[in-house]
């Protein structure tokens, strides 16, 4: 083959597919594997002066540059300046935006409907001498409590509320005030959402779940708006160590190659598992961002490329969340989301999140739709009939 164009130019012109099974490669070289394989390094060759790309193990691997590479031309495709730093998991990348931007003295914006580890977070800001405000993430809240903050944080589709927020107009309020914002895209994916383009001086994501996508391995990432934004996140990498290993982030850029067909055959399959329940008296507080009947379908096919694998909904009580979870045949009672593996679990087992006792988060995979439509009506069949 020809030698590609540059990265950026290729992603700006190029169907995500097609964009997905070549992110991050180098270029092709004679006898040379497409994917070199995972560098087992804690330190590399250094004769002489301190320099070049590889050091220590901490600081730098060849393994994380490219996927590194590869998940900035999937979130900011053609966007100069962008630059991506891989975290050992979501949380690690989570806590280097926040505790590495706020300082004591500053106010930072979180939601207060977010992912259930944000609050342990927020404990140890305020231990730090931040100040930080809540707010919901439907009907973007968060405006009314911007005012002075250094960060706001937006996590949209929200876990497991599946809210969602106008992330360019809070951009703009934010920007307008000097408020830097970052945006936890886990649900979306960068393929379901480029928060980047939407203005946002951070795009953070735990790579665990739809990104990489077989529940084998834990990953984090920020992708930085620019190279000044970036410094402050690897020197905060390099401070605390949160680093992945290579096999794991080369198992990630493997998985990338795939994750256009993953997402789209998993959310055609949640949003036909919605439009299934959608239908049924046994279910109550049914949220997809895809239904067009959903409270926030209207911004999210505003901002979104794809409506993400989740949907929740609410059964009439905690044994009845029970009895259709032991009822499913496909889909595994698990934590986590976004595998090819449909999996979905009583949420308010772990007591973090405000949700009825009845409330199950449920991750569609790449089964066949009919399969799991079947499955799941089936289960919810058993479920009202043992009552
Ligand atoms: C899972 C998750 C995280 C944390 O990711 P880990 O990889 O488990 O550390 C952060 N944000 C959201 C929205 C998540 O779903």
């Amino acid at each position: 083959m020809s030698t590609p164009d540059s990265a950026p130019a290729r992603a700006e012109r190029l169907g995500d597919g097609t964009v997905a099974v070549r992110a991050g490669l180098p270029e092709p070289a004679k006898n040379e594997p497409t994917l070199p394989g995972p560098v087992f390094a804690a330190h590399f060759h250094l004769p002489g002066e301190v320099e070049g790309p590889y050091t220590y193990g901490r600081e730098t691997n060849p393994t994380w540059t490219l996927l590194e590479r590869a998940i900035g031309e999937l979130e900011a495709p053609g966007q100069e300046g962008v630059d991506t730093v891989v975290f050992a998991s979501g949380m690690a990348a989570v806590s280097a935006v926040l505790l590495s931007q706020a300082r004591a003295g500053d106010t930072v914006v979180l939601p207060d409907d977010g992912y259930q580890a944000l609050p342990l977070v927020r404990e140890q800001l305020e231990a730090y001498g931040v100040h930080v405000r809540t707010a919901p993430t439907g009907g973007d809240a968060q405006l009314a409590v911007l005012d002075g903050a250094r960060l706001l944080w937006l996590e949209t589709p929200s876990n497991p509320g599946l809210d969602v927020c106008d992330i360019r107009r809070l951009v703009d309020a934010a920007h307008a005030g000097g408020t830097l914002v970052a945006v936890d895209n886990t649900l979306a994916t960068p393929l379901g959402q480029r928060p980047l383009e939407l203005g946002a001086d951070f795009s953070v994501a735990s790579g665990t779940k739809g990104l990489t996508g077989h529940g084998d391995l834990l990953l984090g990432y920020v992708v930085c708006r620019n190279a000044e934004l970036a410094a402050g996140i690897r020197r905060w990498r390099k401070v605390v160590g949160a680093i992945p290993g290579p096999m794991e982030a080369w198992l990630a850029h493997r998985s990338l190659s795939t994750i256009q067909l993953r997402c789209e055959r998993q959310w055609t399959n949640a949003l036909a598992v919605a439009e299934a329940l959608s239908g049924r008296a046994d279910v109550s507080g049914l949220r997809y961002p895809g239904l067009a009947s959903d409270p926030s379908h209207k911004t999210a096919a505003g901002q979104m490329r794809g409506f993400g694998s989740v949907v929740s909904f609410t059964l009439a009580d905690r044994a009845h969340a029970e009895r259709f979870m032991a009822a499913t045949r496909l889909v595994e009672d698990a934590t986590s989301f976004g595998g090819v593996r449909s999996t979905a679990e009583r949420r308010g087992r772990w007591g973090g999140d405000a949700v009825p006792e009845g409330f199950i988060r449920f991750s569609a995979g790449a089964e066949d739709t009919e399969d799991l439509v079947a499955d799941v009506l089936r289960a919810l069949d058993v479920a009202g009939s043992t009552a």
